[in-house]
């Protein structure tokens, strides 16, 4: 990667295991980082209370967006209580935590923002390695978001998406060589039901966290 340490970036940030690791990822590799966070009628708002305090514990900006418009275009589980989350992936379709159109709504209010506050960088912790499937996480898409976001305020943004190819496994590497292991584990949160650190084990969110981990830490175990 190039080196960017005189330049500045804004993180997509949710206070999880993912974007949690692309903010001390790019607290590495640029000279000032500021957190973006999106409220849009997610099913716990403490979501945004420990994403803030992540930020502070990190010693970096917090930016408060509410995006909530998001949740009344489209129904999906994440933010609909009535809605039973599905578990796994449908044949031919998506996941009802699935947010359609969300992640490009992100990018474009993120590049607003890092265009008003003459930020060239914008950091977002999505990854096509092991996940649902979502099309917004490919990297196509996001290729395709950021040759657009430059053509539509005349900038030249570079969209960083340093989880791309890393499996959860991989992620829990990163943490650790980051030296933020031990915070990831217990100060993060993932889980669809809101609770902190290990989470519920039973949605979709921590069934992947989790199993991420047990390889990753029997993989620690192998070396020893
Ligand atoms: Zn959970």
């Amino acid at each position: 990667m190039k080196e960017y340490k005189n330049q500045d970036a804004i993180v997509l940030f949710s206070g999880g295991q993912d974007s949690t690791t692309c903010l001390y990822w790019a607290k590495r590799e640029f000279r000032n980082v500021q957190a973006l966070c999106f409220t849009y009628g997610q099913r716990h708002l403490q979501e945004v209370e420990n994403a803030r305090r992540l930020a502070e514990m990190a010693d970096i900006e917090f930016n408060h967006l509410d995006t909530t418009v998001i949740s009344q275009l489209a129904p999906n589980s994440l933010t609909d209580k009535d809605l039973l989350m599905d578990k796994e992936k449908p044949d031919k379709s998506y996941p009802n935590t699935f947010v359609p159109g969300r992640n490009l709504l992100f990018l474009t209010f993120a590049a607003t923002i890092a265009y008003a506050k003459g930020i060239r960088h914008i950091v977002t912790g999505v990854s096509e390695a092991d996940y649902s499937g979502y099309p917004d996480c490919r990297d196509t898409f996001i290729k395709s978001a950021n040759a657009t976001l430059n053509l539509a305020m005349d900038k030249q943004f570079v969209i960083h998406t340093p989880l791309m190819w890393r499996t959860k496994k991989e992620i829990w590497s990163l943490a650790n060589e980051l030296g933020i292991f031990e915070l990831v584990k217990n100060e993060t949160l993932t889980c669809y039901n809101g609770i902190q650190a290990k989470g519920c084990g039973e949605c979709p969110a921590c069934i992947i966290r989790n199993k991420g981990l047990k390889e990753f830490l029997s993989e620690i175990e192998e070396v020893k």
